[in-house]
């Protein structure tokens, strides 16, 4: 957690808003072109992507520098970017395709910014949570529940642990 503490400085002054990903964005030895050891993603002009064919290539090159990505290191720290709750009657009534909803979302936003993924989908009582890796993907998330299933739909921002906090619920 030490290393969420220490970013809170920053949001204090202003100087910017603070994004979930920076705090855990590798602060040395990232190399122009480097690539995650786990899950491949590809960091390049400041820009992350997914790309096979591209990861292959850079793998072979010896300069490219090797990293774990900020989802990575959030989901072995077990710290999420951003929760989003589910809950109500309706939920109940339409769980699969609301899962799949979430799903199909998720795989969406990947495509433009592959750091924000899915950690973990927990179950407690009536209640799912879904634990992201970015704020960004679980406010997506919330908003896309809200346009399909309508409901409510609320946003709790909590400036200890920069992350955001999507309440969606449907009686
Ligand atoms: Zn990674």
């Amino acid at each position: 957690m030490a290393r969420l503490s220490n970013k809170s400085g920053v949001d204090e002054k202003g100087q910017r808003t603070p994004r979930s990903t920076d705090v855990y964005m590798p602060k040395e030895g990232m190399k122009e072109v480097s690539y995650c050891r786990k899950c491949g993603v590809i960091y390049r002009q400041k820009r992350w992507m997914m790309d096979p064919d591209e990861l292959a290539r850079i793998k072979s090159d010896p300069a490219s520098g090797k990293i774990i990505c900020p989802a990575c290191l959030r989901m072995q720290d077990g710290v999420p970017g951003g929760f989003l709750t589910l809950a109500g009657e309706y939920l109940r009534q339409h769980e699969v395709e609301i899962l799949e909803l979430i799903k199909n979302t998720e795989a969406k936003a990947r495509l433009k910014n592959p750091l924000g993924r899915i950690m973990e989908i927990r179950q407690e009582g009536d209640v799912l949570t879904i634990l992201t890796t970015e704020e960004k993907i679980a406010q997506k998330l919330g908003r896309d529940m809200f346009k399909a299933h309508r409901g409510e739909l609320r946003f709790h921002w909590s400036h200890g642990d920069n992350a955001v906090r999507v309440e969606w619920s449907r009686s």
